[in-house]
């Protein structure tokens, strides 16, 4: 009997939506390998940043190499394919904290590399090509899926420390619908039509405690309001966070389950029936982003 195992949605959320390990792997992306890099662009305590780096190199997402330096042996931190897959997960996040936040000093801008243009991301359906939100999909979970609640008994994880105060960390917005993982799972369940209180208690397994907090939060963010009879809909802004929860599920689709772990959740395009896998084109020119078409975004 394989019913409490975690499904693979169910693992990429407990992995994923955490504050720190997207910021370190947004950091790998730009560049960083090195302990040092990321303790000191990061800000982050010594004791935070070897337990992320260790759950991180556990999961495959980024692999150890020894080097020489200066006669000593010294270890540094690469991407791998399945970390490297995480592009499109941090794209989107970025691209969505840039359009939809309001902040003093800006974010980067995500620039195509096709056309040299600061860009916005178009979501598509990669396989009819037709433009996707949540009211063009359908959202199916696997009965007898376990909740993430054991998921946290299994992994407890430390309390979060200070975030660091550089621009291209702050993603408040972000941080507050993905970088947790109760957080990113009301919202994923929003997304799929969820609106009462009673509905996400019952879909989610979830405290009536944690709930409630995560609805007030999305309220005072903007991303979900409360309607006159107490139910809760997505904001423009709450809608438009769905390629950030397409491409968790997508990823954790392809190298989860790859792993074996059982399909929890599935998102299909109702407009052509596939199982939806996300394309992003560019504003400016219509062409399509991939892994290596966006030039790397550096403050200032
Ligand atoms: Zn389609
Ligand atoms: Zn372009």
């Amino acid at each position: 009997m394989r019913s409490q195992e975690l499904g693979a949605v169910g693992r990429g959320l407990g992995l994923l939506a955490d504050t720190w390990t997207l910021l370190i792997l947004q950091r790998a992306f730009l560049g960083v390998r090195r302990y040092a890099g990321w303790r000191e662009t990061l800000k982050i305590s010594d004791a935070t940043l070897s337990a992320r780096l260790r759950s991180i190199v556990d999961a495959g997402l980024l692999e150890t190499r020894s080097y020489r330096e200066g006669g000593r042996e010294r270890r540094e931190y690469l991407l791998t394919e399945r970390g490297a897959d995480l592009w499109k997960l941090l794209i989107t996040i970025w691209d969505w904290e840039k359009a939809r936040v309001p902040r003093e000093t800006p974010l980067p801008d995500i620039v195509h590399r096709a056309c040299g243009e600061p860009a916005l991301l178009l979501p598509r359906c990669a396989s009819c090509g037709e433009p996707v939100g949540p009211r063009e999909t359908e959202v199916t979970r696997a009965p007898g899926s376990p909740g993430l609640e054991t998921l946290s008994r299994q992994h407890p994880r430390r309390t979060r420390g200070r975030l660091p105060e550089d621009p291209l960390s702050v993603l408040p917005g972000a941080m507050e619908i993905i970088g947790d993982r109760w957080g990113a799972t009301v919202l994923g369940a929003a997304l799929t039509g969820i609106r009462s209180f009673s509905c996400f208690a019952t879909v989610l397994a979830i405290s009536p405690e944690v709930l409630s907090d995560r609805l007030r939060r999305f309220v005072d963010l903007g991303v979900l309001s409360r309607t006159g009879s107490g139910e809760y809909r997505l904001t423009d802004k709450g809608r438009a966070s769905f390629p950030i929860h397409v491409s968790l599920v997508e990823w954790s689709h392809r190298w989860l389950g790859g792993d074996g772990a059982p399909i929890d959740l599935t998102i299909r395009h109702r407009t052509c029936g596939a199982v939806l896998r996300l394309r992003l084109d560019c504003d400016r020119c219509g062409g399509t982003f991939d892994r290596r078409s966006v030039s790397p975004v550096r403050p200032g």
